[in-house]
């Protein structure tokens, strides 16, 4: 007995951890710094860290009344209605439930390439057809509604990704490009606006195009995607959400897994969603350190308003394994579809500095 044929499925490529790294290269756990993951360097909220001692007492409960709580709060801070968040285990899973509601076998999802990995590794999950827009590097992966409509086939593409700020390369989409596309595609076709990275953004969400402010129409063919993850530091406890048109209001409880979002998860959302300050820091460290990094790696720095930076190096395994080899644990970009570059998480300031150092070294040395 064998499960289905995934043969055409990609693996998820998580990066390795410093621990891994370290076991393999026998080494010892405190050389390293680990700047590929797009985590946040100074960890989660300690309010968060608190909430998640806290709830150990209580994890014998389901997880109702906190998700009850966290979704109502994340609804306050968006101005939309509770049935409009669909929290979920992490953004990836968020990214489920879209392709559970939207997919029937034999439908399309229009993705960025290169882009993330997960929106077609979900499709395909969910019997979906994955179909590539292409943003060109030459062209600085430049995202506006002609790019994505050159490659758009109809009705047929029920979903179409937009990842804003872009990874890996930070570029970004302006909301009327955003609008412009929603308007020149199918009422059939959602728009996924993914901003995983949108705290670290100088922009707007596209939940205004949703609830029809700053001057746009509202409309029901666009949904949003966040985390908390990444400006909030709590890649580990997996929490993130879609926010939805109102329209949709009853699918939610259609598609999600059963208490979607652990207890832990959720008191941990609750307590970062609250403290902004740790969040400012954050997006403050990440704008210093890409400044920092474009302004003095040797090499093609892309712009970014993401919390990492794309780098042109060549030989993007060489240069990585060589980072590594000095302690520096950065992403080789061949997964993203993108050979020849490297990303780079901004770190704190003594981090960025010594991944800036030890490139250059690296650079020079394979040149
Ligand atoms: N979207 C993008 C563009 C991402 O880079 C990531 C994480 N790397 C996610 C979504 C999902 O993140 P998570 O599942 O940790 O919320």
């Amino acid at each position: 007995m064998q499960p289905r044929d995934l043969s055409d499925h990609i693996a998820y490529e998580a990066g390795r951890g410093i621990e891994e790294v370290a076991r393999e290269l026998g080494r010892d756990p405190s050389e390293f710094v680990k700047l590929a993951s797009n985590e946040n360097p100074h960890g989660p909220s300690p309010a968060a860290a608190v909430a998640i001692r806290e709830t150990a007492s209580s994890v014998s409960s389901y997880p109702k009344a906190a998700h009850a709580d966290l979704t109502a709060a994340i609804a306050d801070r968006w101005d939309v209605t509770d049935e409009q968040v669909w929290l979920a285990n992490g953004g990836d899973g968020a990214l489920d439930y879209l392709h559970r509601a939207m997919i029937e076998p034999g439908d399309a999802v229009l993705v960025p390439d290169p882009g993330f990995a997960y929106y077609g590794m979900s499709s395909r999950y969910h019997h979906g057809d994955v179909r590539e827009y292409e943003l060109s590097k030459a062209d600085d992966f430049a995202q506006d509604a002609d790019t994505v409509l050159e490659y758009y086939d109809g009705d047929r593409d029920r979903i179409v990704f937009l990842t804003s700020p872009h990874n890996p390369s930070g570029s970004t989409i302006p909301l009327g490009e955003v609008e412009r596309l929603a308007d020149e595609t199918s009422d059939e076709t959602l728009l996924v606006v993914d901003e995983a990275y949108g705290e670290f953004a100088d922009r707007d969400s596209a939940l205004a195009l949703i609830e029809g402010r700053d001057g746009f129409e509202a409309r029901d063919d666009i949904a949003v995607l966040r985390t908390f993850s990444k400006a909030y530091g709590l890649a580990g406890v997996r929490l993130g959400y879609a926010v939805v048109p109102e329209a949709w209001a009853d699918a939610y409880a259609r598609v999600n897994t059963p208490f979607a979002a652990s207890e832990i998860a959720c008191r941990a959302g609750l307590a970062a969603i609250d403290d902004a300050e740790h969040v400012e820091r954050t997006v403050e460290t990440a704008r210093d350190s890409r400044a920092y990094m474009r302004e003095h790696i040797d090499a093609h720095v892309w712009e970014s308003e993401g919390n990492f930076v794309l780098v042109e190096v060549g030989d993007a395994a060489a240069v990585a394994e060589a980072m590594q080899e000095r302690g520096v644990i950065v992403r080789d970009c061949s997964s993203f579809g993108l050979p020849g570059c490297i990303r780079i998480t901004c770190g704190t300031e003594d981090e960025t500095e010594r991944a800036v150092e030890t490139l250059n070294e690296v650079l020079a040395e394979l040149d």
